[in-house]
């Protein structure tokens, strides 16, 4: 066995380079300082995070709307009544929120109006991608063409000052020509929101205007799964709380009927309503903007995005027609149009939901529903898709069982629900914060061109969405093998992809970081720290054809066999070189040693770590052909990026 290096102290490295090498000093220094500025402006403290959760703002918004009542409470009932849309819920039929405000404006004779206010201060500090807010207006502007169907004037605005949007939309609720003491709409679950929706409530109560919230977002509300005998009864594990959702929805399928769509508004209200609009609130009724400044997308990518994934809830329908009753394909991979009409439509059996179970992980296939940015833009509500899928089933309740193609795709569609329960049980998961605060310490690489590599994965660029399994491998990919910050992943999967969720994007990062909410209380992870994904045996697996490498890397195209997975382990160093293709970015067994000392040993700095594998050490020699198989450079179609 040849003798371990031995390290030298911390200090005597900072010494020694600050002496002998100052420019690397400062170079250090440099990449310190790009870390910290990337990541830790929107870290908040941990006391701050714990603060949140010892006060969440979602029972603290629910017992302030116990304390309003019902819209009752507001007993003059205004000229109009408003249904406040957001981003999240951008569709008329099933949307609680607009359903009852109709009841409300019919009980009451008064005309419905929709307010959308677009805030760029919120959509920039979530990390809103150009993509999902393009996606936004498109919806918007269908949106609005159904609601002058239904003589429903659609209200918008851009207010710039997030800090100030509460005090806006109840002036503009308030003001001449609208005069609403009722104001309807669904509630979100980011901290953020949640403060913004208690701050319109306080301030609409100081005007006598009633403003009450609605849980739309998921099948069973936050906390309507709850374990038995435990503080707040939230379940931290999905299994155990999957079993309940489950038997929740069979025993009450009350839980996912769809609300009414909107009623009309009396004949001439539109017309009428634009006559008498004075002042700022004409502009309410100017036209939708091409694009917000500071997420306008370049033309092409904009035109493919409206091949890819297009607006408007017909179109949502038509996604979900698609995979209930058309047959996956490897054509359909990269940046295609969801459903064509020459789709090959198949009888009962072989439809893609129903043989989910068996390819849903195959990243070569067209074997998921490509749904998200319907359901996270609330294009499509998850009680839709149940009753669909209740319907297509035949049975007298919602298939749950996992080896059932629809049952398996049913427990997907509850993942959703159970990270938006976990934001809000856990807020400090939305404030930067692992859920496994063990893991707070682990120390991250601080190497600016780690992360640049990766952010060159060609999937994610390219289409805006991309397979599960491929952000799976991805992730891991980034915190285990690269082990550069998790936070930086998640926030560039926010600014890339068109279904960027906090909840949904967070529980994912937290997964692949091992900081999930899944640790079971036998210690059986689901995800351990040292459980760190082979690329190249992930790659055989989602990829078997070989087609979605050879989509994404046309470089790759004519490799066959192993080859086409890990070229630089397969190839001579002549016909590696000849690839033109550049070198692996890490050695994959060396880099799995360092993650699982690093993450074995949170807060341990790495040069204070017995002999785990620095830097240097895990990266692939330019001149040596090493004997140990290296991180796969074709699996940058995955992620795994490399460096020439
Ligand atoms: C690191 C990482 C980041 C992610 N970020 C997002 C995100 O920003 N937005 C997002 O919607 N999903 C996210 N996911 C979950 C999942 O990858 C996508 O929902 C899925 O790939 C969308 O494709 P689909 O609609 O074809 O899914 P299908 O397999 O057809 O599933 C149907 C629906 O179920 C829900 N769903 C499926 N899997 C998951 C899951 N693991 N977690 C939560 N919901 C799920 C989605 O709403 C999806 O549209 C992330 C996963 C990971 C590992």
């Amino acid at each position: 066995m040849p003798e371990k290096r031995k390290k030298p102290l911390p200090d005597e490295v900072d010494e020694d380079v600050k002496r002998h090498k100052p420019e690397q000093a400062e170079k250090e220094n440099e990449k310190e300082d790009w870390f910290k500025g990337s990541v830790y402006p929107r870290v908040s403290t941990v006391e701050a995070a714990d603060r949140m959760d010892a006060n969440n703002p979602l029972e603290l918004l629910e017992s302030a709307l116990k304390k309003q009542g019902g819209p009752e409470a507001v007993s003059d009932a205004g000229e109009s009544v408003v249904y406040w849309m957001n981003m999240e819920d951008m569709r008329l039929k099933d949307n609680k929120a607009l359903s009852k405000a109709s009841a409300y404006a019919n009980k009451n004779k008064l005309p419905l109006v929709v307010l959308f206010p677009i805030s760029p201060g919120d959509y920039k500090s979530h990390d809103r991608s150009a993509r999902r807010i393009d996606f936004m207006l498109r919806n918007l502007r269908s949106l609005k063409t159904s609601l002058h169907e239904l003589e429903i004037p659609l209200l918008q605005f851009i207010h710039p000052t997030r800090k100030t949007l509460p005090n806006r939309i109840i002036q503009i609720v308030g003001s001449p020509g609208i005069k609403a003491r009722h104001v309807f709409a669904n509630l979100s679950y980011e901290v953020d929101e949640l403060n913004r929706n208690r701050a319109v409530l306080e301030q609409g109560a100081d005007k006598r205007i009633w403003v009450g919230f609605e849980h739309d977002r998921c099948v069973v509300p936050p906390g309507g799964v709850k374990k038995k005998g435990t503080g707040t009864g939230a379940y931290t594990v999905y299994s155990p709380w999957f079993r309940q959702w489950g038997s929740m929805i069979h025993e009450d399928p009350s839980l996912f009927d769809e609300y009414p769509n909107p009623q009309p508004n009396p004949k001439g209200t539109l017309e009428s309503f634009s006559a008498n609009a004075s002042g700022d609130n004409k502009d309410l009724l100017k036209d939708i903007p091409d694009y917000i400044e500071g997420f306008q997308l370049d033309k092409t990518d904009a035109e493919q995005m409206r091949a890819v994934h297009p607006g408007g809830e017909h179109a949502a329908e038509r996604v979900l027609e698609a995979f209930f009753h058309t047959k996956s394909s490897s054509k359909k991979l990269g940046p295609v149009r969801p459903f064509e009409d020459d789709d090959e439509v198949v009888k009962k059996g072989n439809s893609r939901v129903e043989v989910y179970s068996d390819e849903r992980d195959r990243a070569d296939r067209n074997s998921t529903s490509r749904l998200s940015p319907y359901l996270t833009s609330g294009v499509l509500s998850p009680r839709q898709i149940l009753t669909h899928v209740l319907k297509f089933s035949g049975k007298k309740t919602v298939p749950v069982d996992k080896k059932d193609g629809v049952g398996n795709w049913v427990g997907e569609v509850a993942w959703r629900d159970f990270y938006n329960h976990i934001l809000a049980a856990f807020p400090r998961v939305s404030m930067g914060q692992p859920y496994n605060v063990k893991y707070r310490g682990v120390q991250w690489e601080t190497d600016p061109e780690l992360l640049e590599a990766w952010k060159t994965g060609k999937t994610m660029n390219a289409q805006g969405w991309m397979h599960n399994r491929a952000r799976m491998i991805s992730s891991s990919f980034l915190t285990k093998h690269l082990l550069v910050d998790w936070r930086l992943g998640e926030r560039y999967f926010m600014n890339q992809f068109i279904d960027g969720d906090l909840a949904s994007n967070n529980g994912g990062w937290r997964k692949s970081m091992s900081s999930s909410c899944l640790v079971q209380k036998t210690g059986s992870d689901p995800q351990p720290y040292f459980r760190i994904f082979n690329p190249t045996t992930q790659a055989e697996k989602a990829d078997p054809t070989g087609e979605y490498i050879k989509h994404f890397v046309p470089e790759l195209r004519n490799l066959k066999g192993k080859a086409l997975y890990d070229p630089y382990g397969h190839l001579s160093p002549a016909e590696f070189k000849k690839l033109g293709y550049p070198m692996p970015i890490v050695d994959h067994k060396k880099a799995r040693e360092r993650a699982i000392e690093r993450y074995k040993n949170p807060g341990v700095k790495p040069d204070e770590s017995a002999d785990g594998p620095t830097q240097d050490d895990i990266k692939v020699s330019n001149n040596v052909k090493p004997k140990v198989k290296k991180s796969p450079a074709g699996l940058e179609s995955f992620g795994f990026i490399s460096k020439a």
